[in-house]
């Protein structure tokens, strides 16, 4: 067991990635039980960059979103810098992938359109989520039934009109996922994570994604000018509105993660909405 701050043991850790560590812990008041990112310690080293950090994070407190991990607290103590959030109870897509394979059409297109939500109520706010990927969507299994996804890492999030929320520049994300149109430094704007997500449906549909290449840089190439494998048995206008999504240039893609949500959810068949005046 471990403390973090004066609010909150750490029971067990859940993950490790590029940023630091997400452990399972509980507020002392009442134990209601959280996930806690701890940024490695190097970041809490230095006061500057503790200070953008709780600027910058800020932000994410303010986000109230039923597909969206709520972030609940920021700690800056003792040289840990720490995000608090809910606790989801269930796996990341990536997990949820290798559980179940690919998906039925009608349940990849919910969860796209709930992450499509997320990506809106973000967007409205002028932040870019900027690593739209499997493993950083978890799922709600509350009700086994019907799985809720849950977009969560802002970790590289930066907010599209303010000042970048880190200062690394170049290549930022996940060639896998990556906006072809951001290969070249770009900065990120929201249609880069509607392309992204793109990619996550693919594998969705398709358990594998549309792109695959060892090396980064051939990642990037490939974005940039290989055409995906159409998914021709899919239902109704589900591959030209996946496609779409796809374009290399951000002027093709749906202008909204609204409008994006919607095309989705009118091109299965039996679709509601779909009919024109
Ligand atoms: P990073 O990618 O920087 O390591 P993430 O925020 O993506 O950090 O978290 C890493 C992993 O920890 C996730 O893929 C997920 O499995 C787990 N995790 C993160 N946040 C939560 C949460 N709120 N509830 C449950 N598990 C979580
Ligand atoms: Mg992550």
């Amino acid at each position: 067991m471990r403390r973090l701050g004066s609010h909150y043991v750490l029971s067990e850790r859940l993950g490790r990635g590029a940023t630091g560590e997400v452990w399972r812990g509980e507020r002392e008041a009442d134990g209601t039980p959280v996930a806690v990112k701890i940024l490695r310690a190097e970041l809490a080293d230095d006061d500057e960059v503790v200070d953008r950090f709780l600027r910058e994070r800020r932000v994410l407190l303010a986000f109230d979103h039923p597909h969206l991990v709520k972030v609940r607290d920021l700690v800056a103590e003792g040289g840990t810098l720490a995000i608090v959030m809910d606790l989801v109870d269930g796996v990341d897509l990536r997990g949820h992938l290798r559980r179940h394979g690919p998906l039925e059409p009608a349940e990849a297109v919910r969860l796209a359109a709930e992450v499509l939500d997320a990506l809106g109520a973000v967007h409205r706010q002028g932040v870019v989520h900027r690593d739209v990927k499997p493993e950083n969507i978890l799922v709600d299994t509350t009700d086994p039934g019907r799985p809720r996804a849950m977009l969560t890492d802002f970790g590289i999030a930066r907010l599209a009109h303010g000042p970048a929320m880190t200062r690394l520049t170049g290549l930022i994300g996940t060639p896998r996922y990556m906006a072809p149109e951001l290969s070249d430094g770009t900065r990120a704007t929201p249609s880069a994570d509607l392309y992204s997500l793109g990619v996550v449906l693919y594998e969705l549909l398709s358990g594998r994604p549309p792109f695959d290449a060892e090396h980064p840089i051939a990642m990037l190439r490939a974005h940039l000018e290989q055409t995906p494998a159409p998914l021709d048995e899919l239902p109704g206008t589900l591959w030209p509105t996946l496609a779409r999504l796809l374009a290399k240039t951000p002027a093709d893609r749906p202008g909204t993660a609204g409008q994006a949500r919607l095309e989705l959810t009118t091109a299965l068949p039996g679709a509601p909405n779909t009919t024109t005046d």
